[in-house]
């Protein structure tokens, strides 16, 4: 079993319903438990004039490989009605695999750790809830210097 870290984000029809949903797909995943879900938080737009996203980490424990668990996030995007128009464009469900174990991928389909979440409060601050205050990132950066270098600035944990 891997340990994955899934960042959840939604700007879209009640985004908070859509996070409650996402979360209740993931733990049916098959060869997957869900070993825990940070609070909501509401983070403003990296894209001006969108409607604040509501964005939480859920852990998991699974056997999944990471292209078919990257498939199956993608299939439940799809099924809470997730078009890709525009990159970065408003969405009613984005699920990206912030880490997979301690591996480091990059290939066209998948990049891990993502490679924007060090930029990302909404993404570092929930993580922290889920992680010890020593968490190492697969490629050795600790979580506590990237808390250090992203201030907690147009979030709000809801
Ligand atoms: P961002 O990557 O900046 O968070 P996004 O999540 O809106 O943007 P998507 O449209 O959801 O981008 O995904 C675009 C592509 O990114 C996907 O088709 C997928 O193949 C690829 N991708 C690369 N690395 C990852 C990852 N770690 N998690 C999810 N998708 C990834
Ligand atoms: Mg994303
Ligand atoms: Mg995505």
């Amino acid at each position: 079993m891997e340990r994955v870290y899934i960042g959840l984000g939604s700007n879209l029809d009640e985004p908070n319903q859509q996070l409650r949903s996402a979360i209740d797909s993931l733990r049916q995943l098959p060869e997957t438990t869900m070993t825990g879900v940070s609070a909501f938080y509401s983070s403003e737009s990296l894209s001006p004039g969108q409607p604040r996203y509501t964005n939480a980490v859920a852990a998991l424990e699974t056997d999944l490989a990471p292209l078919v668990l990257l498939d199956s996030l993608q299939t439940i995007e799809a099924a809470q009605g997730r078009e890709r128009k525009e990159r970065w464009g408003p969405r009613t469900l984005d699920l990206d695999i912030l880490l997979y174990g301690d591996q480091v991928i990059d290939i066209p389909r998948l990049k891990v750790p993502h490679y924007h979440m060090q930029a990302r409060p909404f993404v570092l601050y929930p993580l922290a809830e889920l992680v010890p205050n020593d968490f190492l990132l697969a490629d050795g950066r600790a979580l506590a210097q990237l808390l250090a270098d992203c201030p907690f600035v147009g979030l709000e944990r809801l």
